[in-house]
């Protein structure tokens, strides 16, 4: 078959990438009472095979809106994936304002009123009379069988030039399956089998800007890698995509670029791609037959959280201790009374205390203890982000650190555990160049 074409039909002439937007429907979308995470990862999917989305519209449960907005996008792109709007309800109108931007009606299927019935009979349940509409789809679209209880279907707008429309349901794992199934053939197949790969390096520890200071220049030499940057609560990444004919040649032809990349940033990088810094502080810990243990206060646990997401984090983690208040820091881990009453909650000396006793009650090598002011108000003259991290060492030696760490109440909690866990890779990476 011939790229840029779908049963004979020619969506897009030279080299000039396909062009796709995403419609997500439902009036929640518009309320606020939902965050279009089905969008973003279209997009993410559609940028692997090379596809340019231009456009990510949503709109409410009205059929006039839909049409309009299907006309609007139809006359500007390629490819539309629309999103929600198939079930069984009166507010289900995909099917609808499709067939009606299409200008056919929708016609009955029974094979797919028999998945559909299949569906619920596997449920326990009986199908609704109104579940015979999720049977119906615009005439002329090919179907997808239903993986949840909703049909997709994908369907050619000739007027004014040829656009592939497909329909998904609203569930996101309902519609990254019929993806899967159905929509992954025919975007290849449209996209002309261009396909990208998206690396990503993870930089803790360096501001964004002075990131873009040494990766810039390196890039000058790689003409088919695009840089971009994503600065995340606990981490800067830099994400490197590359085309090629396939994602296998994609992958390829990026490593010696994320090589380069990992080679300028030396230990600021944590990892890439999967590797996140809480994964890589378990691997080496795992690797040295090591175990970690925390005393929160300031980040209230979200250290030992981050490390629980983690597979495999008991063999590495023993456990952590929130102690938030003054009294717990007293009660929990027996930091001395007068210690907290000389030198305040948020210390270098209670923080200290923290990582010690901690890593006495856990009997584990490391302890790690953190405490500081997460705003949004200042703590007598400790500004907000005023932060300290010890670090207790197997030796029993305890290494502590204090700053002013940037951003608003969550973005502070974030860097902080970043910080922290930060320090523990450092040395046992230390360790293991010594060792
Ligand atoms: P179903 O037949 O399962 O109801 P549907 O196609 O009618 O499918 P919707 O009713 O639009 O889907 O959405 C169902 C649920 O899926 C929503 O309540 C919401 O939780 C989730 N959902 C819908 N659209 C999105 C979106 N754009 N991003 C994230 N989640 C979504
Ligand atoms: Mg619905």
């Amino acid at each position: 078959m011939t790229p840029g074409t779908l049963d004979g039909v020619s969506f897009r002439s030279g080299e000039e990438p396909l062009r796709a937007a995403v419609l997500s429907v439902g009036s929640e979308l518009l309320l606020g009472d939902l965050t279009d995470s089905n969008a973003t990862w279209l997009s993410l999917r559609l940028r692997e095979f090379g596809v340019e989305v231009l456009h990510h519209l949503a709109v409410r449960d009205d059929l006039d809106e839909f049409v309009d907005s299907l006309r609007w996008l139809t006359e500007r792109v390629e490819l539309v994936i629309v999103g929600g709007g198939l079930g069984p309800t009166a507010d289900d109108l995909t099917r609808e304002a499709i067939a009606l931007a299409a200008g056919v009606d929708n016609e009955h299927h029974d094979d797919l009123e028999e998945a559909v019935a299949a569906k619920f009979a596997a449920l326990g349940r009986t199908m609704a009379p109104q579940n015979l509409k999720q049977a119906r789809i615009p005439a002329g679209a090919t179907p997808y069988p239903p993986v949840g209880t909703a049909p997709g279907f994908g369907i050619t707008l000739l007027d004014p030039a040829p656009t592939r429309v497909i329909a998904l349901p609203g569930v996101p794992w309902e519609m990254q399956e019929l993806f899967a199934r159905h929509v992954n053939d025919e975007v290849r197949q449209l996209a002309g089998a261009r396909a990208t790969v998206t690396r990503v390096v993870h930089v803790v520890g360096r501001g964004e800007s002075d990131v873009a200071e040494v990766i810039e220049p390196l890039l000058d030499a790689h003409d088919n890698v695009t840089l971009s940057f994503l600065a995340k609560k606990s981490e800067i990444q830099v994400r490197l995509t590359v085309s090629a004919d396939d994602p296998d040649g994609a992958r390829v032809a990026s490593q010696p670029v994320v090589d380069e990349v990992v080679a300028a940033l030396g230990t600021a990088v944590v990892g890439v791609d999967d590797d996140a810094l809480e994964q890589v502080v378990l691997r080496l810990l795992t690797a040295a037959g090591q175990t970690l243990a925390t005393a929160e206060s300031a980040t209230a646990g979200d250290i030992a959280a981050r490390l629980g997401r983690i597979p495999g984090a008991s063999a590495a983690f023993t456990g952590g201790v929130v102690v938030y208040a003054a009294g717990a820091k007293q009660d929990l881990l027996d930091v001395p009374a007068g210690l907290l009453e000389e030198h305040g909650s948020v210390s270098a000396e209670v923080t200290e205390a923290l990582a010690q006793a901690v890593q006495s009650r856990a009997g584990s090598d490391w302890a790690l203890a953190v405490t500081g002011v997460a705003g949004p108000d200042p703590v007598g003259d400790l500004p907000v982000g005023s932060c300290f991290w010890a670090l207790a060492h197997p030796d029993g030696h305890v290494e502590v650190h204090g700053r002013r760490v940037p951003g608003d109440r969550v973005q502070v909690i974030a860097r902080l555990g970043s910080i922290a866990l930060d320090l523990v890779r450092r040395r046992l990476l230390d360790v293991a160049s010594e060792g």
